[in-house]
């Protein structure tokens, strides 16, 4: 038997159902904040990744699914692609590539699909995974600088997740400077380090090296009260980004948003600049990131684009349909009526009917091939369907129908035109509010 890669899965009904509600409420969402879709592709060139999340970072240096593509022509070398690991890199590339600047104001793009990472799979962790992600951009003179800009991303994404229901998210912030602050804090998180280094685990040792800002977000135990003890960015930042810090919070208080101050938050992207965010959830145990962002001022530059500062965030869509999932608050696709006819004869007749009624909206299975009355019945019950219609000889010469309610057992007899209004009143929606 063939099975699905390591680290990937099928996803399959009836959760997918609960995918789609997710993807529907982000798009509603987005349209209100004025955001509008993006498509990049799901291959990049490598270089792409190296240059913007950053070399030394696990995702590129570990993670990647990479190879090099084979050459046109002998004599010439082949194109290092890469799965995306993330879609920010690619809003930013298209953005450059089709000079999106030269449109005015503040670009905000949405995006949603699946991205790649050669991670060690567990519960909340694939190797093929979704994100829902959006991005501000723009040149500083259209606002894209703006601590509102920040505050109200953040509000978008509380509401996202209060309007699915989803209760216990913790907003986690933190400023991770910029530039100017930046080699400053390093330096002395270096200094700090370098007496230390022999007692932290391998994984720092070698982030020591490497990018020593993810010490900060070692998880081993032995390493936190050396960690704890490590100097903090927010002593560092410059006076700019003091300011803008201060101002986003002082935003998000008054827009109601709930957050904690983490100034261990540093984020696995070496672009991130100023506002660093997280979204846990406590009932997701070790992977508990629903959502992750922040601001990439230079990112543009760094990809050889014009300076457009900008933010943006990455749902994890596996991680928030799990949230919802232990909420509890899933919504389920239900066959309104289960149509069946008692004969072959009476075929053509159903599929007649459940045209008519399809066009409605209502959502019809047509009965199988037994034709008979009980075994219909049960089948439709099994199904999960609301009503059973019958349909015999009877019912097609006379126009009346009989509709049986299958949680009640209740049993009307309806004309054609009365089944819509007959079922309606009780019409389930699986993405409307009501149904929440
Ligand atoms: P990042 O792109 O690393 O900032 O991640 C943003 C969000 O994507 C995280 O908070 C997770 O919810 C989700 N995510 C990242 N990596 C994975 C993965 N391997 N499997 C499932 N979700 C992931």
């Amino acid at each position: 038997m063939i099975r699905a890669v390591r680290g990937t899965r099928d996803l399959l009904p009836p959760e997918t159902e609960t995918w789609n509600f997710v993807e529907a409420r982000a798009r509603e969402l987005f349209r209100v904040y004025n955001f509008q879709e993006i498509r990049t592709p799901i291959l990049e060139d490598l270089q792409l990744f190296q240059r913007s999340v950053g070399e030394e970072t696990d995702i590129v240096s570990k993670e990647m699914f990479a190879w090099e593509d084979r050459a046109r022509a002998q004599s010439e070398k082949g194109q290092w692609l890469a799965l995306r690991p993330e879609n920010t890199a690619g809003v930013v590339r298209a953005y450059i590539e089709h000079k999106l600047w030269e449109r005015p104001g503040l670009q905000r793009f949405y995006y949603i699909g699946p991205q790649f990472r050669r991670e060690r799979p567990q519960k909340g962790r694939y190797r093929q995974f979704y994100q829902i992600g959006a991005e501000v951009i723009g040149p500083s003179a259209a606002g894209s600088e703006s601590p509102v800009v920040d505050a109200e991303l953040l509000e978008m994404l509380a509401s996202l997740l209060d309007g699915l229901g989803i209760k216990g998210w913790t907003l986690e912030l933190n400023s991770v400077g910029c530039a100017n602050d930046r080699p400053i804090f390093l330096e002395a998180l270096r200094n700090a380090l370098k007496d230390v280094v022999g007692k932290i685990c391998v994984d720092c040792q070698r982030r020591y090296e490497t990018n020593p800002l993810r010490v900060l977000d070692c998880k081993v135990p032995e390493d936190q009260p050396i960690i704890e003890g490590l100097p903090k960015q927010s002593d560092y930042l410059d006076e700019s980004c003091r300011t803008h810090f201060v101002e986003v919070q002082k935003v998000l208080t008054a827009l109601g948003v709930p957050f904690v101050l983490n100034n261990r938050l540093v984020r696995g992207l070496d672009y991130y600049t100023r506002t660093a965010f997280e979204f846990t959830h406590g009932a997701l145990g070790a992977q508990n990131a629903i959502i992750g962002g922040g601001r990439y001022d230079g990112l543009s530059e760094s990809l050889g684009g014009p300076a457009a500062p900008g933010i943006g965030f990455a749902i994890g869509e596996d991680r928030l349909v799990m949230a919802l999932q232990e909420s509890g608050a899933v919504p389920v696709s239900v066959t309104d009526i289960y149509i069946a006819p008692l004969g072959a004869g009476m075929n053509i007749h159903a599929a007649v009917l459940a045209r008519e009624l399809r066009k409605q909206g209502i959502v019809i299975t047509v009965g199988d091939e037994t034709f008979r009355l009980k075994k219909s019945l049960e089948t439709a019950s099994k199904t999960g369907a609301r009503y059973a219609l019958i349909l015999g000889e009877n019912e097609v010469v006379s126009g009346q129908f009989a509709l049986k309610n299958l949680a009640t057992g209740e049993q009307v007899s309806v004309v054609r035109k009365e089944i819509f209004s007959n079922i309606s009143s009780a019409a389930r929606d699986p993405y409307s509010a009501e149904e929440r």
